[in-house]
């Protein structure tokens, strides 16, 4: 098997792509994968994409292992571990902590640009450019008159307060509840599927993903305006940003992974009422009684669900390597709206996520395994 380690490690099984690993929540290595993943943004925000590539697939290697590394020896033969990941993980062996990510951790740069990014609608490159116009702070940005920001971006700092906190697993199944409830109002053959990291298992995330998938071709048209239209009337929209559907038939499956999908979707901020909450009761006290949370709907046309299920599941690091393995290992191109194969020229139908991981020729992984 080209895709696995040497076979004289105890590693040899430890594929180089996260779609062969099992990836629970349950992270052994944290101290190890935390130290990577800082070093992995701030190369981001440097837009050092090879190194910041090279330090995340690391990291989600360690994810993957059924116990945590001692020592620098137990790492020989794993795959993906470059020599900047060796001399990190030495670092925090014999000193505690990374020098390197502690430099990082400290640097002025990589503090504002986190800053900045952590607001809806701020990418790395608006942060940089604030950053480079000597804005550090949150405050600086929103009284500087002559700071242009976008729609998106002034919902981000109406709402940071709220937004910027994580996402409880009680509040994602509180405003699932509240979309069932609106989109079955819109039309009743509507079912909504939880997808992200909630799917995946996860107690907290930054928003919450749902999938709305209508039976029959082409009855999605129009969903989503209807939905926010629905959201609106009740109230509970605070900010909607909607994208209509750009989705070809016959267009091949994007090289590129960045690349935003060409479905119907929206990004929205919703009121969720504080008594909505199972065991949120007794925090009313604070005046407001809800909370403004994000959430991301998505509706593929009903051939397209599975793809769209298995790409909006995530984690990133697995999608990217999904595809990587199709196009490297197997000659097909797949992202979120379609699997290609270029060695046969015909594109691959699928009824289910199992479909999918049937035609690559790999072992079916759980969502809950793909926290890579
Ligand atoms: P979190 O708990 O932080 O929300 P998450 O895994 O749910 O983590 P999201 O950013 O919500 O992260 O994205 C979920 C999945 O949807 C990811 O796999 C991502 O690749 C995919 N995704 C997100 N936004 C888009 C988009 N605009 N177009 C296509 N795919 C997207
Ligand atoms: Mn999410
Ligand atoms: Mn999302």
């Amino acid at each position: 098997k080209p895709e696995a380690g040497p076979q004289d490690s105890p590693w040899s099984t430890v594929s180089q792509y996260a779609c062969q690993r099992r990836t629970t929540l349950y992270n052994r290595n944290k101290i190890l994968t935390d130290a990577l993943e800082v070093l992995a943004e701030n190369y981001e925000f440097i837009e050092s994409k090879g190194p910041c590539l090279g330090f995340k697939r690391a990291a989600s290697v360690l994810k993957s292992l059924p116990m945590p590394i001692r020592s620098i020896d137990e790492i020989e033969g794993l795959p993906c571990l470059g020599p900047e990941t060796m001399a990190v993980i030495q670092d925090v062996f014999e000193c505690g902590s990374s020098s390197k990510v502690e430099e990082v951790l400290t640097d002025e740069r990589y503090q504002t640009l986190k800053i900045f990014t952590s607001v809806f609608g701020v990418g790395p490159k608006t942060a940089e450019k604030w950053y480079r116009q000597g804005l550090r702070s949150l405050e600086q940005i929103v009284s500087d008159s002559s700071i242009h920001l976008n729609r998106m971006q002034q919902a981000g700092f109406q709402y940071y307060e709220d937004i910027s906190k994580p996402v409880s697993k009680a509040e994602a199944e509180a405003v699932g509840q509240i979309i069932e409830e609106v989109v079955s109002c819109v039309n009743p053959d509507v079912t909504i599927t939880l997808t992200g990291g909630f799917r995946r298992g996860k107690e907290f995330g930054h928003d919450v993903d749902f999938l709305l998938s209508v039976p029959g071709h082409g009855k999605e048209d129009g969903l989503l305006p209807a939905v926010i239209d629905q959201l609106r009337s009740q109230g509970i929209l605070l900010y909607s940003e909607f994208q209509e559907s750009t989705f070809d038939l016959s267009k091949l499956p994007s090289r590129r992974f960045e690349a935003m999908d060409h479905f119907q979707k929206c990004f929205l901020i919703v009121k969720l009422k504080k008594e909505q909450v199972v065991g949120q009761q007794e925090k009313q006290r604070c005046g407001r009684d809800w909370k403004a949370l994000r959430v991301d709907l998505v509706a593929p046309p009903a051939e397209r669900y599975a793809f769209a299920l298995l790409g909006w599941s995530g984690s990133t690091q697995f999608e990217r390597d999904l595809r990587r393995f199709a196009r490297l290992e197997r000659n097909m191109l797949l992202d979120n709206h379609a699997l290609y194969d270029k060695t046969t020229n015909t594109f691959l139908q699928a009824k289910t996520e199992e479909d999918i991981f049937t035609h690559l020729g790999l072992d079916y992984i759980e969502p809950w395994q793909r926290n890579a």
